[in-house]
């Protein structure tokens, strides 16, 4: 938005008015067409167009240049009226300088600096008005630490004021350690949970395990079982192998005689197991050897 023209001492050339709000330009920028705007105007403009506002030559935002530097020179010495005016400002001075001058005018509105005040008022009122600001406070003279507004003063207490923060700040406590209790509840109960879970698993995984080992335990019965009766066997086979072995030691020392030929005494013969028949065949050709 431009500068209002309502402001500006003496003639203003038509040549510095902007093409789109046709106040004087402000932060000037310019098409190739030579038409002029203030920045923030034809930046606007150009969001929904894409041609010179003025003449509706084609227009885009790369186009724009600087205002010829005559033209800026002319701008800069245009005399203007201080925006404070209608405050009571009578100064005018170059356009260049007037931003400058505003300020530090005397007039130039100020907000009060009082927190909440909603007054505002001239640069040189607002002594005067802090002064009887009802929003001026000061730190309590008593010591309790408080600002107390000034219009206050004489209803402060210290001790009242001290208790209901006391009170204030015991209530968020007792808020603060319950919600921390119950936090912690939940994260015990939570954890028990687990651990109930995790108690009914080990449970059953011992039970499983207990299966197995009894399973284990009655083949190693079987196997030993098994182990004892080859033993006993292995030892009846030796047994037999030494009988063996003497009898064809006899037979080798004795004559051969017919009656060799006769079965084993039936000592032998009663030993003699459905096992042992192979062994029984070799003693009979062994006795046959003999005879022959
Ligand atoms: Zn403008
Ligand atoms: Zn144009
Ligand atoms: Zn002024
Ligand atoms: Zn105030
Ligand atoms: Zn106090």
């Amino acid at each position: 938005m431009g500068y209002d023209l309502e402001r500006f001492v003496g003639y203003v050339n038509e040549g510095l008015l902007c093409c789109v709000c046709r106040d004087v330009l402000e932060d000037p920028l310019q098409a190739p067409c030579e038409h002029a705007f203030c920045s923030s105007c034809i930046h606007g403009w150009l969001v929904h167009h894409n041609t010179c506002p003025e003449d509706r030559l084609p227009l885009d935002i790369t186009h724009l240049r600087p205002l010829f530097r005559y033209m800026r020179n002319d701008l800069a010495r245009l005399q203007v009226r201080c925006v404070f005016r209608p405050q009571g400002c009578e100064v005018i001075c170059a356009l260049e300088s007037v931003h400058r001058h505003e300020q530090q005018c005397d007039y130039a509105l100020l907000n009060c600096s009082n927190a909440g005040c909603p007054v505002q008022v001239s640069r040189r009122s607002l002594e005067a008005h802090l002064c009887v600001c009802e929003y001026s406070s000061r730190v309590c003279s008593s010591g309790c630490g408080y600002t107390v507004l000034n219009t206050e003063e004489a209803q402060h207490n210290c001790v009242s004021e001290l208790r209901a923060e006391l009170d204030m700040l015991r209530a968020e406590l007792d808020c603060k350690v319950e919600e921390v209790r119950h936090e912690m509840e939940s994260r015990l109960d939570s954890q028990r949970r687990h651990m109930v879970q995790k108690e009914s698993l080990l449970r059953s995984e011992v039970d499983e395990l207990k299966g197995q080992l009894s399973r284990v335990m009655s083949d190693v019965r079987i196997l030993l079982g098994a182990e004892r009766a080859r033993r006993q066997e292995l030892e009846r086979a030796e047994l037999e192998k030494a009988e063996l072995l003497e009898l064809l030691k006899k037979e080798g020392l004795r004559p051969a005689t017919p009656s060799e030929a006769a079965p084993p005494p039936a000592e032998v013969q009663r030993k003699l197991s459905p096992r042992s028949l192979a062994l029984d065949c070799i003693k009979r050709k062994n006795r046959e050897v003999t005879v022959i």
